[in-house]
């Protein structure tokens, strides 16, 4: 093995262990988490050593970076998600590999993606971020929408073809009440999913927690943990 390979096995080993353990402290089954790894700001060469240790999903939050890094990897059978703030100019790329987009923020957006998805004769799964800092009516400093909007988007992507609404995405605030409070954080966005079922029944997805809080969101029921750092290395600069 490489030493790269290595590294990266070792990471992923201690990755799995803390989501194995977290899950049997919170009394759930390894397999109710799913382990996405952010891949941002790494080589494509690194997303092809991940898929040999056994990672299907990996995510990406730039389309400048993603489109080639994806294309260098196409011949992976990896689930791409993006999850980082997506401008209407950049749909048409992301749609062309992403399967999931977690970073759904606005109606614009929506139609946007559902036109490319449907462009492509592609079904794109569709998360709703929810910004926990943001007013009423108003938007995240790193996107996402207040919780007062979740409705809305959620209807115009149950609406909107070639998209599929997969459930709810949040990044744990650094301001505002929830600031430094990851696990109240993620309970409340639980709430929020839960209230979403009721009128779709299929959005049971729920992206939560990072390097840092992945034990916060997998207590507080999460299904997805996103993490980059401790399977990686630390990045260059926030990517
Ligand atoms: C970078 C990023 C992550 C991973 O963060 P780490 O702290 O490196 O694990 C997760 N979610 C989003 C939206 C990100 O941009």
């Amino acid at each position: 093995m490489t030493d790269r390979r290595i590294e990266l096995a070792g990471n992923l080993n201690m990755v799995e262990e803390r989501i194995a353990s977290a899950c049997a402290a919170a009394g759930r089954k390894r397999e109710e988490v799913t382990l996405i790894v952010v891949t941002k700001t790494y080589p494509a060469s690194d997303v092809r050593l991940l898929h040999e240790l056994g990672v299907r999903h990996v995510a990406e939050n730039r389309d400048q970076e993603a489109a080639p890094k994806a294309a260098a990897c196409a011949d992976l059978n990896l689930t791409w998600h993006f999850v980082g703030q997506l401008q209407t100019n950049k749909v048409r790329s992301v749609v062309s590999y992403a399967d999931v987009v977690q970073s759904v923020d606005r109606v614009k957006l929506v139609t946007s993606l559902s036109a490319a998805a449907v462009r492509d004769g592609r079904e794109i799964g569709c998360l709703i971020q929810i910004a926990l800092d943001a007013e009423e009516g108003a938007r995240g400093d790193r996107g996402g929408i207040a919780a007062d909007g979740i409705e809305q988007l959620a209807s115009a992507v149950d609406g909107a073809p070639g998209l599929r609404l997969d459930g709810l995405m949040t990044v744990a605030p650094l301001a505002g009440p929830y600031a430094g409070r990851q696990r109240a954080a993620f309970e409340r966005l639980m709430e929020f999913a839960s209230s979403m079922r009721v009128g779709h029944p299929a959005a049971n997805m729920v992206s939560a927690g990072m390097s840092a809080d992945l034990e916060d969101a997998v207590a507080a029921g999460a299904t997805h943990v996103r993490v980059g750092t401790s399977v990686l290395g630390v990045r260059p600069r926030l990517g």
